[in-house]
């Protein structure tokens, strides 16, 4: 007799930075904890290069099934000029049917469905197929603790933080500053607001939440969500921290321009520049950027991306691969890569990351601060130039320089105006040559805490997973009863 096998389900909205922690999340649970795992991901957009990324052989699914759902067109849906969250919900929201009948169809039912922090709408299905449901946060602890607490403020709390612009004040956990603050919770009369904001009280229906970090990254936060005592206050399901979510890479192995150019740099001597998936910077900023990389004199990456006129992450869904290709754009400062291509390299729109930052040449990552970004990074020993952008990536900013002390950062905000080259060239040299050392010494301690967290022998993250194993097999056991029964 076929003894029934503990099975997830997991609805991934569209963009990189929820396919790919998801994808690993998935690969850990069949890995090392026994589920088949099926991952449903909504194709955005399928001749992206990210798409062509997730089918290339570095990143390897042989141990899921990935199947991809096609994206519903949502343009009589959602204003065009709507923030990319709204978008994405739309789009999810259109799906949850598609997702139902690819559930009714399988022949073993799923025991769980774990959902991203953007597809809470497919929870229902948990009800109707008896499966137990998870939320999975691809970011921290603070985002998770924020989302649960603000919908249970009182208006003039709220209006403290909005209006006159106080800290934020969570119990247990770090305040957060009104500058660090989502723009989703800056205006109660939008629709982005009236969406989102209680979108956190879903937050206390799952069975659980299953969160990227781990202890040494948020002691407080993460200590402060699974304290008994504040139970109700914040969280009021279990937190299950299970971080570092990132790829086993091996820049040896990589097949790709920019990895015979690092091969002939010195070690540590090569500042990585990237702004995520999707992030890019107005015309003004991205020339001051030129600049300050040349004033530096130090070597470089940069992952470069056309100017944008409005939102910074407007290429979030849609990174064109025919963007690749060799060649100066014609958006930088003229003559800039001339002048600088016996030390450094520009390459438009998307490089394998991970494997760069991995690789021994580079020292230093000016990073937009997106948590996926931040894990690369500290798993690979790399302190940061923070240049956060949007959402979370503000409060990311400030855990990493003011608690974590990994990273430099502007004196206001990117989103505040332009950062001149003259500073930008002051905190490159700070990165690579000045701080640099200390920092590195501090990053590489919190990676051997995030192995620590990995290991299979009593690891936070290991622990966390198995307790879902645990979870899933109680749900099991009467439908093996019935089945040995029959
Ligand atoms: N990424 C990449 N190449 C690029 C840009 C991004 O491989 O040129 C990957 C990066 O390694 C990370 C993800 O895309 O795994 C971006 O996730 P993150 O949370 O940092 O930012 P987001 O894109 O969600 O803003």
């Amino acid at each position: 007799m076929e003894i029934t096998r503990r099975h997830a389900a997991m609805f991934v909205s569209p963009g990189m930075g929820h396919v790919i922690p998801a994808i690993e999340l998935g690969k850990r649970l069949a890995g090392s904890h026994g589920f088949h795992v099926t991952i449903f991901v909504l194709e955005a957009d399928a001749a992206s290069a990210q798409s062509q990324f997730l089918n290339s052989p570095g990143f390897n699914t042989a141990l899921v099934d990935v199947i991809g759902l096609p994206a519903p067109d949502i343009s009589g849906l959602v204003d065009p000029s709507a923030l990319i969250g709204m978008k994405i919900m739309t789009m999810i929201r259109e799906s949850v049917q598609t997702l139902r009948s690819k559930i009714a169809e399988m022949q073993h039912k799923p025991t769980a469905l774990i959902v991203d922090v953007l597809s809470l709408e497919a929870l229902r299905l948990g009800g109707e197929f008896n499966m137990l449901t998870y939320l999975f946060i691809a970011s921290n602890a603070r985002f998770v603790a924020l989302m649960m607490y603000f919908p249970t403020l009182d208006k003039d709390v709220q209006e403290e933080h909005i209006i006159k612009k106080k800290p934020l004040a969570i119990p247990g956990c770090e305040p957060v500053r009104f500058e660090d603050t989502f723009e989703i919770f800056l205006d109660p009369s939008s629709k982005i607001y009236q969406e989102c904001v209680p979108l956190g009280l879903v937050y206390s229906t799952v069975d659980g939440i299953i969160v990227n970090t781990w202890d040494d990254m948020e002691p407080k936060t993460l200590k402060s969500l699974q304290d008994p005592e504040l139970l109700g206050q914040i969280a009021r399901v279990p937190i299950y921290p299970i971080g570092p979510l990132s790829r086993p890479v091996d820049p040896s192995k990589t097949n790709h321009p920019v990895m015979d150019w690092l091969n002939k740099q010195p070690d540590e001597s090569v500042l990585y520049i990237s702004f995520g998936s999707g992030g890019s910077l107005p015309a003004k900023q991205l020339t001051e950027l030129a600049w300050g990389l040349e004033l530096s004199q130090q070597r470089f990456v940069w992952v470069v991306r056309p100017p944008i006129a409005g939102l910074a992450c407007s290429e979030y869904l849609s990174v064109k691969s025919s963007e690749i290709q060799d060649g100066a754009p014609d958006y930088l400062p003229e003559g800039f890569v001339s002048r600088t291509h016996e030390r450094g390299l520009v390459v438009p729109s998307w490089a394998p990351q991970a494997e760069i930052l991995a690789h021994q040449a580079v020292g230093g990552f000016l990073t937009h601060c997106g948590w996926n970004s931040i894990f690369e990074s500290v798993v690979s020993g790399v302190p940061m130039i923070a240049w956060p952008l949007f959402a979370d990536q503000m409060v990311n900013a400030t855990l990493l320089n003011e608690e974590l002390g990994i990273a430099v950062r502007s004196k206001k905000l990117p989103s505040e105006g332009v950062i001149s080259r003259v500073e930008i060239e002051t905190l490159v040299r700070m990165i690579m040559v000045e701080e640099g050392c200390e920092m590195r010494k501090k990053v590489k301690k919190l990676r051997d805490t995030a192995v620590k967290s990995l290991s299979r022998d009593g690891g936070s993250a290991h622990e966390s997973l198995s307790r879902v194993a645990e979870e899933c097999e109680r749900r099991l056991e009467p439908v093996r009863g019935t089945a040995r029964g029959a």
